[in-house]
């Protein structure tokens, strides 16, 4: 049997996977993997379900079905200040990760250096390594986990062929400001430096903060790709469908490798999304409604050994726990899904070299009564 030299040699299965598993053998509330565990929007549903009965089940266009894409438009241009062309900056695709890791396989060449913000979710260093690029990782500043913009200035080499950010962000739950963006397209004007852009949380943010897109500064949007995920406006992680959008160039470049790797994407849920995107109502409405979730847990945790650190956006929120323990956060958290029966994911797992301040990241994306019952559990440690 040949065998294979392997891209990814120091990658194993990733953490999500672990702790699902290890959580469901344990039957294990999971506030570990970042997915409801309610149920998505039922109108969207209705209409998904209909697509697929009145017989639209063929391939779609290659870059994605173009009254979505048009919808896509319509909302970017109601919510961010670039205007976006759905013939030709959008393109349709299985998911945000896909999306992110087709940016990756577009620009990059043997030996490039991408600039990466750690804790990072985890798709993103494999896929530079296996695109041929090296990551180059900067920690974001612990506990508040800000970017360090000193650090990222001074790691650009000639080598820099882009930068990944993320916000809202996982794990941490920090959002960039309006400054950081500024920053971040002073620093990157007059260079060849792409940005990748993962706003998948794009809608899940708090407090009365607003989500600084990067198609609100339209100079860093001329060297973008921004990619997003319909599995985290409507409660669907199981669909995995997003989109790219990128200026017209640099899209051209995204499509030549979509066209032979997914080519185009399911078909019903797109037929299902163009209709459903025009109403902007329950997308306006979920930051509130996630944001109600978090408080329930973070109230839940009050009095806890665990000191609950900051969240602005996303699904999550982290804890450190050094009041109760000294252990890796790994050990920790396989040892709380055995013994209370609460799966969570150490932020140590999103650090290439391991790197372990002891936090444990926290789900909310989910129903009150499970978030209740997790914290209860959660108090009687320590
Ligand atoms: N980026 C981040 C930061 C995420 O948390 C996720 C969610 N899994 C994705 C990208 C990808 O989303 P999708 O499931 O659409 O691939
Ligand atoms: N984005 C989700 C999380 O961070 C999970 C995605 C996945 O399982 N790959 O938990």
């Amino acid at each position: 049997m040949p065998t294979i030299n392997s891209k990814l040699p120091a990658t194993g299965t990733s953490i999500f996977t672990v702790m699902s598993a290890l959580a469901s053998q344990h039957g294990a509330i999971n506030l570990g993997q970042g997915f409801p565990d309610f149920h998505m929007d039922a109108e969207l549903a209705e209409r998904a379900a209909k697509a697929i009965v009145d017989g639209h089940n063929q391939y779609v266009p290659m870059a994605g079905y173009l009254p979505l894409r048009e919808s896509i438009a319509h909302k970017i241009s109601s919510l961010y200040s670039t205007a976006v062309a759905a013939s030709d900056e959008i393109t349709i695709t299985p998911g945000g990760t896909y999306a992110i890791y087709t940016a990756f396989t577009a620009i990059l060449e043997p030996g490039d250096e991408v600039i990466v913000m750690e804790p990072a979710y985890d798709s993103y260093v494999p896929n530079i390594i296996a695109n041929g690029g090296r990551p180059v990782c900067i920690p974001l500043i612990f506990p508040d986990y800000r970017v360090d913009w000193d650090a990222v200035r001074s790691s650009i080499t000639p080598k820099t062929k882009a930068i990944i950010v993320n916000s809202p962000h996982n794990p941490t739950g920090s959002v960039l400001s309006h400054e950081d963006l500024l920053t971040l397209e002073n620093m990157l004007r007059d260079t060849n430096i792409f940005l990748i852009s993962d706003e998948v949380y794009e809608h899940l943010v708090f407090d009365g903060k607003k989500h600084n897109s990067v198609l609100n500064y339209p100079e860093l949007f001329n060297r973008s790709f921004v990619c997003f995920s319909f599995g985290k406006v409507y409660n669907c992680t199981g669909w995995k469908l997003g989109y790219c959008v990128a200026p017209k160039a640099l899209t051209a470049e995204f499509r030549k490798i979509h066209q032979f790797n997914a080519f185009c994407c399911f078909t019903p849920t797109q037929i299902a999304l163009a209709e459903h995107l025009r109403n902007p109502e329950p997308y306006l409405r979920l930051g509130g409604f996630m944001q109600q979730k978090r408080d329930v847990f973070l109230n839940a945790m009050k009095g806890s050994g665990f000191d609950m650190l900051s969240s602005s956006g996303s699904y999550f929120v982290c804890g450190t726990y050094s009041r109760i323990s000294n252990k890796p956060a790994m050990e920790l958290a396989v040892e709380l899904t055995e013994t209370i029966g609460v799966a969570t994911i150490p932020v140590s797992a999103f650090y290439v070299d391991g790197h372990d301040d002891r936090v444990l990241r926290f789900c909310f994306a989910k129903k009150e009564e499970t978030l209740l019952e997790a914290a209860r559990r959660l108090q009687s440690i320590g």
